[in-house]
């Protein structure tokens, strides 16, 4: 049997697995039921010869007794000495949000989709490797090196309890592991080569209250604040559109430097819908907005930081009363993989074998857990490739189609014949 007709005997039990992953609402946050799906993980792949590690970042953000942060590494070797290659999908799923006309979590198949929060992103990925990693065993039981499968916590929220963690462990260290593949939503004929990098950062500008009928006794935040929007609008935001890149960033919007304005606030705090009085008359002596500044592979982030930094002090030098604090909230560094690493190529070929089709190049206008293998891990061999359509991310009635799995389980599973099969 070839490695492809072997796969698409496991269709029906593709479909299973995938329905059982979706089915455990894996929700993040607060992170429900990890150490569910990271079981079931664990006891299918047990069954199919890996040896397995359950692994709880224990003390990294949201961890609790309540809300423990459950990762799952499984290892099957091979016959001969040879090279790993590991497949990490995160296990958790963000929140629900309205818009559905499906059971969230109920997996329905219908026609060629399976539908659920976590279908597409990215469970349909995380079945689609294992099936892979199970027929290429099957078929090529005297394969050499090893073939790795994680199922990792948190990355929608970051991801320092799941692959970061594991990197601090040396699970990524490369005399461990060689090639890493993420089967993230980037489409069955398209390689993701990394992502922009992104720095947060809260701005308070300062003021002084005063009663709201004599504002010039006081001296009003939220002006100062509509100072540094202003500033924004007329410096920052042409300044970052003309920064183009040579990263293959989709959509094209995002083949640029960005920028958010993530939420403002200013004076009073906002009531609770249950309080019907009027607000009381003060000059707001606060005023805080959140940016989300997303920056190229060309950008380096202490420009990133320097360019709001003279923005704000420009407005310090030329603005009466103007006083600010700015609070640095999180650094993303920019991960790009170079075209000639060998997963690259690797499932280059695989795409052009298996598909028969010219692949894309593309990298992630946000991030995912390819930063921490490159940064903390210092594993530059990494992609992300796998099924589904990046724009169902995230969206109500997600879904991920089946063929579309068995297609990029095919090149996975090609994938894993050139790397692990000696010549
Ligand atoms: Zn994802």
């Amino acid at each position: 049997m070839t490695l492809s007709a072997r796969i698409d005997a496991k269709r029906d039990d593709l479909i299973a697995l995938t329905q059982a992953l979706i089915r455990i609402p894996t929700l993040n946050p607060p992170g429900r039921h990890y150490h569910d799906v990271c079981a079931l993980v664990e006891t299918r792949l047990k069954a199919h010869g890996f040896e397995t590690q359950m692994i709880r970042a224990v003390g990294t953000p949201g961890d609790s007794d309540t809300y423990p942060r459950w990762n799952l590494v499984a290892r099957r070797e091979g016959q001969v000495s040879g090279e790993c290659v590991h497949f990490n999908s995160h296990h958790d799923v963000v929140e629900v949000g309205h818009g559905w006309t499906r059971d969230p979590f109920g997996a329905a198949v219908e026609g060629d989709k399976i539908y659920g929060r976590g279908a597409c992103d990215m469970k349909g990925g995380l079945a689609a490797s294992i099936i892979a990693a199970e027929a290429f065993i099957e078929e090529h039981p005297g394969f050499a090196g090893a073939v790795e499968i994680s199922a990792t916590a948190d990355e929608e929220s970051g991801g320092y309890g799941g692959v970061a963690y594991l990197a601090e462990q040396g699970f990524y260290a490369p005399a461990r592991v060689q090639h890493v593949i993420i089967p993230e939503p980037l489409n069955k004929d398209r390689i993701c080569l990394g992502h922009r990098g992104g720095w947060w950062a809260e701005i308070e500008t300062k003021g002084e209250i005063a009663h709201g009928s004599m504002p010039f006794l006081g001296d009003c935040a939220v002006r100062h604040m509509g100072a540094v929007l202003d500033k924004f609008e007329t410096d920052l935001f042409p300044a970052m559109a003309a920064r183009h890149t040579e990263m293959p960033v989709v959509p094209d919007g995002a083949r640029q430097s960005t920028m958010n304005i993530n939420s403002i606030h200013g004076g009073q705090a906002e009531q609770g819908d249950d309080y019907n009085g009027l607000p009381a008359h003060c000059v707001p002596d606060s005023c805080r907005i959140v940016i989300d500044r997303r920056f190229l592979v060309e950008e380096n982030v202490e420009d990133v930081r320097a360019e709001v930094v003279a923005l704000l002090e420009g407005l310090k030098s030329s603005r009466d009363r103007f006083d600010y604090d700015m609070r640095e909230l999180n650094v993303v560094l920019p991960s790009m993989t170079d075209k000639s690493a060998p997963v690259v190529e690797t499932v280059h070929a695989a795409i052009h074998d298996v598909l028969g089709i010219e692949p894309t190049y593309v990298a992630s206008p946000g991030s995912y857990d390819q930063k921490h293998i490159d940064r903390i891990g210092q594993l530059r061999n990494c992609i992300a490739y796998g099924p589904g359509e990046l724009e169902m991310a995230h969206k109500p009635d997600e879904w991920i189609g089946i063929t579309d799995m068995l297609d990029s389980a095919k090149v996975m599973g090609a994938a894993l014949q050139k790397l692990l099969l000696a010549p």
